[in-house]
């Protein structure tokens, strides 16, 4: 076993945290370093560093957990949107090794962008590529 997480930490309440919904197994908190007034992060209480580190009943509590809090927060600070998001692994920006779901609030205006803008330059695939894609994925 190594270190606890921080997410760890705070659910066992070795770490102080704004705690808004807690399950048997999912915890949710407002992000310390908010990128919006209401930023939330959803974990589970087990440390799982990636999404498909996941046991399927956890991540089922995870999902049902995000689709309660969605309205919740965004009501909560008279947001006009969210983003949902998760960075899953390194090269996608995680920085905490514990699963996470980011509920970012998204007002009208705020100079933010879509997530259409998360990735680097697009790349100019050929038919056959996206065919080949596809197919990697359904089987
Ligand atoms: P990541 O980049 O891994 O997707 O995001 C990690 C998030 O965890 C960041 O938004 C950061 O502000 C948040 N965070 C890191 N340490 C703590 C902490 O001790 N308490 C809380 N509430 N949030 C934290």
């Amino acid at each position: 076993m190594g270190e606890p997480t921080i997410f760890e930490q705070i659910a066992a309440g070795d770490i102080p945290a704004r705690i808004v919904y807690e399950t048997d197994t999912v915890l949710a908190f407002l992000d310390a370093n908010p990128l919006a007034p209401g930023h939330t992060l959803v974990v589970p209480k087990e440390a799982h560093e990636r999404l498909r580190d996941l046991p399927d009943d956890v991540a089922t509590d995870l999902w049902a957990a995000v689709d309660e809090l969605t309205p919740r927060v965004e009501d909560a600070v008279d947001a006009d949107a969210l983003t949902v998001g998760v960075n899953d692994g390194e090269a996608a920006g995680q920085e905490v090794p514990h699963v996470h779901v980011h509920l970012v609030p998204r007002f009208d205006g705020d100079g933010g962008g879509p997530i259409h803008a998360v990735a680097g330059s697009r790349p100019d695939l050929s038919d056959e590529e996206l065919d080949d894609i596809a197919e990697r994925i359904e089987t």
